[in-house]
């Protein structure tokens, strides 16, 4: 056992891990905030696509840092990608509806959740690679992701909770969403060249998908439960806080 821990790729993957059950910390703040009606699926909304912005941009400057096209190229094909997705699912509309959940909020909260999964990938390889850099800067970007998870586990409840999802259960989506973390992180880490020329792309497909889904999903659906002036002034520091927030760890 003790064998098995000395092992560099069992400590990538559980580092990885950590990260990815930071996330679920994100549901916490709801256990203590009960009767959240639908009336505050506005606020929250606009809230999650502050949060969910700034992380979006976070990643295109990551991206950015190591190839301009690679990242270019990335942004584009994650937009297609969701374009096309959203398609899919809503061809698909009347086979999925989740327990006590109308339809339409069914595909939405199925979309956020399976777009927030699917750039857990690319932070995967971001720790992946981090840790073929030695030791103490795989642990600082660890961490920094680790802490960065936690508005994003926030972002999801606050879109899942209003819409009926118990806390419980908002945690597990969250983690879920960055179980992609510790999958990825150890072949990041084990093949790191070809990972390290790939992962800008991986980067701007994340945050090119993301950004999309804000406008399409979240922001339209916050107006309609609340106003214009609402929503923007609530985006807007949450964008603020988020950057301060990003800046600070990072
Ligand atoms: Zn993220």
């Amino acid at each position: 056992m003790s064998e098995l821990l000395q092992n560099p790729a069992v400590q990538v993957f559980l580092y990885a891990l950590i990260t990815a059950i930071a996330t679920g910390l994100g549901a916490l703040p709801f256990f203590f905030i009960k009767n959240l009606t639908r009336s505050w699926l506005g606020i929250s909304n606009a809230i999650a696509s502050g949060l969910m912005l700034a992380a979006s941009f976070g990643l295109i400057y990551e991206g950015l840092n190591h190839d301009l096209w690679f990242t270019f190229w990335g942004i584009l094909i994650g937009l297609g990608f969701i374009v096309l997705s959203q398609k899919v699912l809503d061809q698909y509309d009347g086979d999925f509806s989740i327990k006590n959940i109308n339809k339409a909020d069914s595909a939405k909260m199925l979309l956020i959740v399976g777009i927030m999964t699917l750039h857990s990938f690319t932070e995967g390889v971001s720790v992946g690679v981090s840790f073929s850099g030695g030791i103490d800067l795989g642990l600082f970007i660890t961490t920094a992701i680790a802490v960065h998870n936690i508005p994003e586990g926030l972002a999801i409840s606050l879109v899942l909770i209003p819409r009926g999802t118990s806390v419980a259960r908002a945690g597990w989506w969250s983690i879920f969403s960055s179980l992609p973390q510790p999958l990825m992180a150890v072949p990041a880490f084990l093949f790191v060249e070809i990972f390290r020329t790939y992962l800008p792309m991986g980067l701007g497909f994340a945050g090119g998908a993301m950004i999309w889904m804000v406008f399409a999903e979240l922001i339209p659906d916050a107006i309609e439960e609340t106003n214009t002036s609402t929503v923007a002034t609530t985006t807007t520091i949450a964008i603020t806080l988020m950057i301060v927030f990003q800046t600070l760890i990072g």
